[in-house]
């Protein structure tokens, strides 16, 4: 008498190994498996030549090497796995890579900690978690392998750097820049969250002003908008997220010459078609108009000073735009006018707590009568509120001020009243162009990347300053500037290279002279902005890689990877492949087709962390249940891009499941099963038979179906469950020779084949066992075949005068006539019309069937 796993007592099996279902031990199947893969690189390498196969490209974003994969980690790479080998088997030539995000601040201050050296640090992390998802059994290509901390990748980003500062694309200029104290950095905007560093949620960002380098991202700021409509595949929210990034706003500048002193203010207006019924001006409190307003008026300065801090606590909140919207409008008047060009009028000029000097012009003209924000503003100062926009039709009715609309008629508006806002928008413009006091024009919110960091652990930015030369680019030839290995990491400010007398001191390229070089590093999200370009050749030494390996690949058809990335990342690396693409060295403008961003791992309804000590280990759950139980309850518990609530009983559930598969396809039916030969003869099934390879080919269409469309690989999981539950309940006839082995062996087979992107180990263990030819994840997926799908009965609803009576079932090949006829035969049917005649009987084939009766 033995206990099998799931806790039965099977009381009557002969005690003989041959005959006994065998007990699922993962962890020996999956070091059995592992092994064999491991010894076979060949496994998973992508072929970047063939023509016979197309080509999928499916990628998940890469780590930073922590030292230890987190549950966010293993979903999302389950779910890239799950693609990648679902398309290895439909026959495409996939590529599956993976890399290291591998230079950072974590490296610096575990230095700090542990007196280990980032380098080092770093590498044994790698090697760590390398371990971890071989442990996984992730299907990746490891010769292409990327990490971006060597020398080898982080050459390509200093010739990168050089090729665009040759374009104008590199600048360097003193500008105000956000300031992490705790990273002892200068941070990108993108990399302020809340107003507090993106790596310190509880620190805010401080302004400093700063030499910098920059790129000039803002060159490409409309492309990057336009873009986005061509990329149906990926999420409405990512796009809506970069859009609103971006921020493009269609206007025109206008001139308004200030009264009496030589000085204008430029306004930048969406809105020009209501110009006539400006009726004041607001200035940032720090545009220069004010200053010189200022120096001649104490109480302008005054207002000035504290209108300044007001915007700098809004800016240092966090949310500067909801902080700015909370803001109580506050103005004050300077006491001095400008002259409207179009109208000639004179309107006064105000200094206002919500005009940003870095948005637009700094300057805006107001106007009461159409806009929410002037409106108020009006009214609590009593400014005049002029009208010059009527509704189009009389039928609109009265209208209430604001009138925010752009489909109405100008009136009030001299020569130009009668257009539509539309119209008198191009004509407006062009108006200002020709007068010399304006144009049309487009603005970004989008300002350029900074990406200068005061850090060690990054990409030594390739110049030189000379004092003769000024700024001098290294020469390619001296490429990579090599990071120094023996560096004392401390705590003070600065540079940590700039301690390096090593590094600092070199000779400029140009005169020969002595020169020191530039001892800031690059943002490491540089690295991440091409990495994907280099898996297609990470072994090339002579370039970033070649263009041809990277036009079979590009674009990547599927990423995967974090919404939190929808902004920083996903934003640079659409600006860096549009870089490569003006250099010549690639032809898409777009780097991924489709974007699939997973929900979060959370633990008892919050994130997992540390403080929380809500943290699982994909470690311990690997030990209690194995790999294929991890990923597939990661892939099980929630639809994929839903955030999962991680539940141990689940996995437990997983691998019970699991533990009954191997069990049913080790009986001994199924073992003898699998030394046959023959195909299941269709023409003549038992009912038994049908009713199994019908739930079989059910499932298979589900699945492919999935796999194409919405990925809801939790019900496919469902679905592989039924089938088994149908096969399980099946178990004793099976026993008892009703099934033929033939039908048996086509069953495990295939449901082999349905686990195989789910559960890779214990796939492959089957396969094995099941007699398959070559490598389970090389095999043809299964089709589904529709005269096995189908089912013999469909059940059609029947209504009495629209109304539900009845559902009847009718066979699934009925004609119109028997469908009718079994309706009108149902009992309930029948009573409900009991003495009535029937009028009309319409039937819609296989769904319904509706009784019109008098
Ligand atoms: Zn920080
Ligand atoms: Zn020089």
């Amino acid at each position: 008498m033995i206990a099998s796993d799931d806790g039965a007592i099977r009381a009557n099996a002969p005690e003989n190994s041959d005959t006994l279902p065998q007990r699922y031990t993962p962890a020996d199947i999956e070091a059995k498996w592992q092994q064999r893969w491991d010894a076979d690189p060949a496994l998973y390498a992508a072929d970047a030549t063939t023509t016979a196969r197309p080509k999928y490209y499916v990628l998940e974003m890469l780590p930073y090497p922590s030292g230890q994969l987190h549950m966010g980690h293993v979903r999302n790479y389950s779910i890239g796995d799950a693609l990648a080998r679902y398309m290895w088997m439909r026959g495409f030539n996939v590529l599956h890579p993976m890399g290291w995000d591998a230079f950072g601040l974590p490296a610096e201050n575990a230095a700090l900690k542990n007196n280990t050296p980032p380098r080092e640090w770093t590498l044994s992390n790698i090697a760590a978690m390398r371990r971890q998802m071989r442990r996984m059994g992730f299907s990746y290509d490891w010769s292409t392998e990327v990490t971006t901390c060597l020398p080898e990748y982080y050459r390509w980003n200093q010739w990168f750097f050089l090729r665009m500062f040759e374009r104008d694309l590199v600048y360097r200029k003193k500008s105000k820049v956000n300031w992490c104290s705790l990273c002892a950095t200068v941070l990108a905007n993108e990399q302020v969250v809340d107003g507090c560093c993106w790596r310190h949620e509880d620190t805010p960002v401080e302004l400093r002003d700063l030499e910098q380098w920059f790129f000039r991202i803002t060159k490409y700021a409309d492309e990057l908008v336009a873009g986005l409509d061509a990329l149906p595949g990926w999420p409405e929210k990512v796009r809506t997220m970069q859009r609103n990034w971006i921020g493009r706003s269609e206007g025109a500048y206008v001139d308004f010459e200030v009264v009496g002193g030589s000085a204008k203010v430029t306004v930048f207006t969406t809105r020009i078609d209501t110009i006539f019924g400006a009726t004041s001006l607001q200035l940032a409190p720090e545009h220069a108009v004010t200053k010189l307003f200022a120096s001649e008026d104490a109480a302008v300065a005054q207002a000035a000073a504290a209108m300044v801090e007001q915007q700098k606590q809004a800016r240092e909140s966090g949310d500067m735009g909801a902080a700015m919207n909370d803001l109580e409008k506050h103005g004050v008047f300077t006491g001095r006018y400008a002259t409207n060009p179009f109208s000639g009028e004179k309107i006064p000029i105000w200094i206002a707590n919500y005009v940003l000097l870095d948005y637009g012009t700094g300057a805006i003209m107001s106007v009461p009568a159409h806009d929410e924000r002037d409106y108020e503003f009006a009214k609590k100062y009593d400014i005049p509120i002029v009208q010059v926009i009527e509704p189009a039709t009389q039928s609109d009715g009265p209208i209430t001020l604001p009138y925010i609309s752009e489909d109405g008629i100008l009136s009030n508006s001299g020569p130009f009243t009668g257009l539509t806002c539309e119209s008198a928008q191009k004509k407006l413009s062009a108006h200002a162009e020709s007068n010399g006091f304006g144009k049309a024009t487009i603005i970004f919110r989008l300002k350029d990347w900074g990406v200068s960091r005061q850090r060690y652990w990054g990409t030594p930015i390739p110049m030189v300053h000379c004092e003769k030369d000024g700024i001098v680019p290294v020469p390619d030839d001296q490429l990579p500037v090599l990071l120094p290995d023996q560096i004392e990491i401390t705590q003070q400010g600065g540079s940590p290279l700039g301690r390096v007398p090593t590094f600092v001191n070199t000779t400029c390229p140009k005169c020969g002279g002595p020169a020191r070089r530039e001892t800031d590093t690059m943002d490491t999200f540089v690295d991440s902005s091409w990495y994907f370009y280099r898996y297609t050749d990470a072994q090339n030494s002579t370039a970033a890689f070649g263009p041809a390996r990277a036009a079979y690949w590009f674009p990547i058809d599927q990423y995967i990877g974090g919404v939190e990335h929808a902004i920083l990342h996903l934003i640079y690396s659409r600006f860096w492949t549009r870089v490569m693409r003006d250099l010549g060295l690639i032809t898409n403008s777009e780097p991924a087709t489709r974007l699939f961003t997973q929900g979060m791992v959370i633990k008892d309804g919050a994130k997992m962390s540390k403080s929380k000590g809500n943290v699982i280990s994909p470690d311990d759950m690997i030990a209690r249940y194995g790999a294929d139980a991890t990923r597939m309850y990661a892939l099980f518990a929630a639809p994929p891009d839903r955030d999962l609530d991680w539940q141990e009983d689940g996995v437990a559930g997983i691998s019970r499941f699991l533990s009954r598969v191997y069990r049913l396809a080790t009986s001994p039916v199924a073992k003898q099963a699998a030394s046959t030969t023959i195909a299941p003869d269709l023409n003549n099934l038992t009912p038994l038979e049908q009713k199994l390879l019908r739930k079989l080919h059910q499932t298979i269409a589900k699945i492919s179906l999935d796999f194409d469309g919405r990925w809801h690989f939790n019900t496919c999981i469902a679905a592989i469950m039924e089938f088994v539950n149908e096969v399980s309940a099946a178990d004793a006839e099976m026993n008892s020779g009703s099934v033929s082995a033939a039908v048996i062996k086509d069953i495990f087979t295939n449901l082999t084949l349905l686990l195989a992107p789910f559960a890779p180990f214990l796939a492959a263990e089957l396969w094995e066992i099941f007699g398959g030819a070559g490598v389970v994840f090389r095999t043809p997926w299964p089709q589904s075949n529709p005269n096995l799908s189908r089912e013999d009965t469909i059940e059609v609803p029947v209504q009495v005068n629209g109304k539900l009576v009845n559902v009847v079932a009718v066979p699934a090949a009925s004609t119109e006539d028997t469908i009718r006829e079994a309706a009108l035969a149902d009992a309930k049917v029948q009573s409900r019309i009991e003495g009535k005649s029937v009028a009309k009987v319409i039937i819609v084939p296989g769904k319904l069937v509706n009784l019109v009766v008098k």
